[in-house]
Parts: C-alpha cells; sequence; structure tokens
C-alpha cells in the first residue's frame, strides 16, 4: 500500500479500541491512511507490534512514556482495561527492548520526554526530573545503539527537553534525529528542534489553536508531520468524541488552508516526509 496520507502517532492498540479495533484499522487503510501505532510501556509496546504485524500500512514503536514512571494519582482507562491493572511503575529495560526494536515493523523508539504537566503529585518534583532525565537519555541511547529515530512526547518542559536533545546530538547521538511529537510549545521552541534536525508534528489542536496555526504557518513544509494521537486530542469537527487514525486527514485538510496550498499538496509533502523519515517499507 502507497498510503495518501499516515497518521504518524496513534495508539490504535489501547483498550478504547478493544470492542472494535480491526474495523477502525480497516477503515483508515481503506481511505488510504496508513498509521504508525506508538507503545507508551513495556505491555503496550509489544501490543504494537502485534498490531503491525497484522497490516500492510501498519508500523510500530516501541518505547516508555514518562507517565509510566511513577505511580500516577490519575488514571488513563482508555490505556487499560478498567479494573484490571490501574498504573504501573516502571523502568526502561534494555534487555526488554532489544527484542522488541529489531522487529522489521519497528520504526521509531519512543514515545519518551519529559513531561513536566502530568506531574505525579506524590513524589517529589526534582525526582521526578531526575527520572524523566535519565529514562530519557536511556532510551537516546537505546535509538543510537539500534539506529532509530526517536518519537519524542514533551509537554511544558520544553527548555530542558531541547538542552537534553541538543546534548545527545552534540555528542554524535541519535543520527537519524527525531520528532517533536503533539506539539504545543512555542515558535521559538520549533525552530531550535529543527534547527537542530528535528521534525515538528501537529496533532488535532491544530484544527481549534490559534497560537498552534500561527506557530505551523512560520514553520518549512519540509520540517512537518500530522498525526491524531488517536484516542485522543480528536480534531475538528469531531471534538469531544473518541479520536480515530482516519480523522487525520481533518487535520491535513486545516495545515492545507494554514499554508495556502491545496490539500493534495499537504498530503504529498506530509506522506513524503513520514516515509522519508521514518524510512517506511513500501
Ligand atoms: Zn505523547
Ligand atoms: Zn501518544
Amino acid at each position: 500500500m502507497y498510503p495518501q496520507l499516515i497518521d504518524t502517532h496513534t495508539h490504535v492498540h489501547f483498550a478504547a479500541y478493544k470492542g472494535d479495533m480491526d474495523e477502525v484499522i480497516k477503515r483508515s487503510l481503506d481511505e488510504g491512511i496508513g498509521m504508525i501505532t506508538v507503545g507508551t510501556q513495556s505491555s503496550t509496546s509489544k501490543k504494537a507490534i502485534e498490531v503491525a504485524e497484522k497490516y500492510d500500512g501498519v508500523w510500530a514503536t516501541v518505547g516508555l512514556h514518562p507517565s509510566h514512571l511513577h505511580k500516577q494519582e490519575f488514571n488513563d482507562d482508555n490505556e487499560f482495561d478498567p479494573g484490571k491493572i490501574k498504573t504501573r511503575t516502571e523502568e526502561f529495560d534494555p534487555e526488554y527492548y532489544r527484542e522488541l526494536v529489531s522487529h522489521p515493523k519497528v520504526v521509531a523508539v519512543g514515545e519518551f520526554g519529559l513531561d513536566f504537566y502530568h506531574k505525579p503529585r506524590n513524589v517529589e518534583e526534582s525526582k521526578v526530573i531526575e527520572d524523566q532525565t535519565a529514562a530519557t537519555n536511556l532510551q537516546i541511547d537505546f535509538a543510537t545503539e539500534f539506529n532509530k529515530p526517536i518519537v519524542v512526547h514533551c509537554r511544558d518542559a520544553h527548555d530542558l527537553q531541547y538542552e537534553v536533545l541538543k546534548r545527545a546530538v552534540d555528542e554524535g547521538k541519535l543520527p537519524r534525529r527525531g520528532v517533536v511529537h503533539c506539539f504545543t510549545g512555542s515558535l521559538e521552541d520549533a525552530r531550535r528542534y529543527i534547527e537542530l534536525g528535528f521534525m515538528i508534528s501537529f496533532t488535532g489542536i491544530l484544527t481549534f489553536s490559534d497560537e498552534i496555526q500561527r506557530i505551523a504557518k512560520e514553520l518549512p513544509m519540509e520540517s512537518i508531520m500530522i498525526e491524531t494521537d488517536a484516542p485522543y486530542l480528536s480534531p475538528a469537527p469531531n471534538r469531544g468524541k473518541r479520536n480515530e487514525p482516519s480523522f487525520v486527514k481533518h487535520i491535513a485538510h486545516v495545515l492545507a488552508d494554514i499554508k495556502g496550498m491545496s490539500y493534495k499538496e499537504v498530503a504529498e509533502q506530509t506522506t513524503k516526509n513520514a516515509i522519508e523519515f521514518f524510512q517506511l517499507d513500501m
């Protein structure tokens, strides 16, 4: 399948699609929309590969999200079966992920990074920052060893996130760089990531945030990818509903308006960017 669009960051293997995952994936593929389904901890990384194995046009990533480093007081029922394991504390175990990352459908390491928005309230702030930074550095080294790009999750932490990435690049790590997904930083943040060789990826927030639209307008098309981050963050006109990969087309339409380009041009350029960045096999 040569896709017309690629949802570069989705979680179609999460429990939110427990009853209809295959239909959701097929609905998207039938529209010519491929996807990269992103792992967030040991269990969901493994599951992402199992799902990617089943479909032409679906790829996976493996990694440990900062929300899974500490026991959290909030719970995400989309990710887990409510009533089963509510929260889990994990450390990044290179031995475990080593087996996963060699799978031909695994195209990146992540998502991981710094999230100071969802800080657990029961852990000392300095400890949270220290643990998130350590897990980030471990996964940077891991991605470097396996020559994969990274999927960076960063919320309210762009100064330190940039510093960590810059240091890695200066040390000769991350030859394939990475993408800062669900971008919600400033224009200045975006520009320095791009200068470092990173991509910027926009979610459905682009469809309703003037600020994010203003940033997207200024950035070069060659550095932009689009994603749903489903099941979260449904774009307009589906706000408030469960998100799904096929909705990435709404984000492409808005991006076309912002850039004064046709939908087709935006689809072609962002798909090309994704294929090159992730080195997708067609
Ligand atoms: Zn994320
Ligand atoms: Zn995500």
